[in-house]
C-alpha cells in the first residue's frame, strides 16, 4: 500500500450556487419559497427564471464592459416574457430563426439592433429579415446571392454582416464554433467573391461577425481570441477597403456547471478589450463593438424543478425517481454535447438546511438509462413529494430538450 492512500481524498466540489436566497430551508425567488412557486406553477416540473439574477448579470457586464455594446442571443432562452424583460437592458438581440426574429420584434427591439445568424436560412426567413430591416449575418455566398435576388424583387436594400470563419480557434471552448472547417460563417480565405457581390447597390455591409465558441471559462483563451479578431479585421480592412458600423466579437462567456469549474473572471477580459480599443483606435472610434451573449446573461438565473415520485434501493444503490428528466433538461442529463457525463449542481430545494445526507442516483421517468439528473450525488435525505432543483438551467434548457420523447407532460416556465 502506498502512503498516498492515507491522505484524505480530495473532493472536487461544485462552485457555490449562491444566486438565490434561502428562507425557512427553501430556495426563494422574488420572496417566494420554492413550495409557493410550485403552487403558482400549478404543477411540477417547471422552470423558474429570476429577473433579479438576470439584472445582476447585466449590471456586472455593464460595469466591466462600459464601452462595448451588449446583445442577447435569444436561442439561449427564447421565452417571450424573458426576452421582453432583457430587451430594454441590452443594446440588441441576436436571433437564429424566423420565429426568434418575431419574438425579438415583439420585444420592441428596433430592427437596426437585431441581427440574424445561422446557416441555411430559408428564403422566407431571409425575406422576413429584409422586410423588417434587421441585419443578416451571412453564412455563405449562396446566401448572399439569395439575399440579392430578394432585394431586387422587393426593391429594398438589405443590411448584411459577414460572419467570418477565422483562421484561428478558440481554445478551451465547450463548443467550438469557429476555426478549422465549419458549417458556420465564411472561411476567411473565401471572401473575394463576397466583397465582389457586395458592390451591388441594394446590399449594405454593416458589420463583421466572428463567433468562435460557446461555454468558455478560460479568460486567457477568450483574450487570445479577441486579440486575433482585431488583428484579423485590420488585415481584412487593408485587403478589401471597407468601413464597418459594427464588429460583433461573439459571446461564449461561460458559467460554472461542473465540479471544479470556477466562475469566469471578467476583469482581465475587460482590461484586454480596453487596450484593444486603444490599439485599434481608428476602428474603435467609428465602429460599435458588440459582445453577443446568451448563457452568461440567463444561465444561472434559471432552476429546473421536479418532484420526487418514488424512492427505492437496488442492490445497494438508492434511487430517487422524479417526474422530470432528460426530456425537459437534456443538458443536465449529460446528453447535450458533453463528452463525459458530470452532474449539474443539484439541491433538494425544500430541504436546504437539512444536515442528514445520502448518496443517490437521481433519475427521471423515461424508459432509458440515459435519463439521469444526478449520479452518485450527495443530497439531503429526500422523500416522495420533495422538490429537486437543477441549478444553471436558465440557458439551453427548456427549448434545447426533446420534450416529446416518451410523451410525458411538458414543464411550464415562470419568470419571477
Ligand atoms: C449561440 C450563439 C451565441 C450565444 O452563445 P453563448 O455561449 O450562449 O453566449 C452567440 N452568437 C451566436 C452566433 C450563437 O450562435
Amino acid at each position: 500500500m502506498s502512503k498516498d492512500n492515507n491522505k484524505p481524498k480530495k473532493v472536487i466540489q461544485h462552485a457555490a450556487m449562491d444566486q438565490f436566497s434561502v428562507l425557512n430551508g427553501e430556495i426563494c425567488i422574488a420572496n417566494k419559497t420554492i413550495s409557493e412557486i410550485s403552487l403558482i406553477a400549478g404543477q411540477t416540473p417547471f422552470y423558474v427564471y429570476a429577473k433579479s439574477v438576470i439584472a445582476d448579470n447585466l449590471k456586472r457586464l455593464r460595469r466591466h464592459f462600459p464601452k462595448i455594446s451588449l446583445h442577447y442571443a435569444i436561442k439561449a432562452n427564447p421565452m417571450p416574457q424573458l426576452v421582453s424583460f432583457v430587451a430594454p437592458q441590452v443594446d440588441g438581440l441576436d436571433v437564429a430563426s424566423g420565429k426568434e426574429l418575431k419574438v425579438a420584434l415583439a420585444a420592441d427591439m428596433p430592427p437596426e439592433n437585431i441581427s440574424f445568424a445561422g446557416p441555411g436560412k430559408s428564403i422566407n426567413e431571409l425575406s422576413m429579415a429584409i422586410a423588417s430591416g434587421i441585419t443578416i449575418n451571412i453564412e455563405s455566398l449562396t446566401e448572399l446571392e439569395r439575399i440579392k435576388t430578394i432585394t431586387d424583387s422587393l426593391n429594398k436594400a438589405a443590411n448584411v454582416a459577414i460572419r467570418i470563419n477565422p483562421d484561428f480557434e478558440l481554445k478551451s471552448s465547450g463548443m467550438k464554433m469557429g476555426g478549422g472547417s465549419q458549417q458556420f460563417g465564411i472561411d476567411v480565405e473565401q471572401l473575394d467573391p463576397i466583397f465582389e457581390l457586395l458592390k451591388a447597390p441594394n446590399l449594405v455591409l454593416k458589420g463583421l461577425h466572428i463567433f468562435t465558441g460557446s461555454q468558455n471559462l478560460n479568460s486567457e483563451s477568450i483574450i487570445a481570441a479577441h486579440d486575433n479578431i482585431f488583428a484579423l479585421v485590420e488585415r481584412l480592412q487593408t485587403q478589401y477597403q471597407f468601413t464597418l458600423e459594427h464588429l460583433n466579437i461573439g459571446g461564449g462567456l461561460g458559467i460554472p456547471y461542473f465540479p471544479g469549474d470556477t466562475p469566469l473572471s471578467l476583469e482581465p477580459i475587460s482590461k484586454n478589450l480596453n487596450s484593444l480599443l486603444e490599439q485599434y483606435s481608428k476602428l474603435a472610434e467609428s465602429c460599435e463593438i458588440i459582445l453577443e451573449l446568451g448563457r452568461y446573461i440567463v444561465g444561472n438565473a434559471g432552476l429546473y424543478v421536479c418532484e420526487v415520485t418514488d424512492k427505492k434501493v437496488s442492490r445497494g444503490k438508492t434511487y430517487l425517481i422524479t417526474n422530470g428528466g432528460l426530456h425537459h433538461q437534456l443538458a443536465a442529463s449529460g446528453n447535450f454535447g458533453q463528452i463525459i457525463r458530470k452532474n449539474y449542481p443539484l439541491a433538494i430545494a425544500n430541504k436546504m438546511d437539512s444536515s442528514d445526507q445520502e448518496t443517490v442516483q437521481l433519475v427521471g421517468p423515461l424508459c432509458t438509462p440515459l435519463d439521469i439528473l444526478g449520479s452518485k450525488v450527495i443530497l439531503p435525505n429526500a422523500n416522495i413529494g420533495d422538490l429537486v432543483a437543477v441549478y444553471q438551467s436558465g440557458a439551453y434548457g427548456y427549448t434545447a430538450s426533446p420534450r416529446d420523447f416518451l410523451s410525458h407532460p411538458e414543464p411550464i416556465e415562470l419568470l419571477l
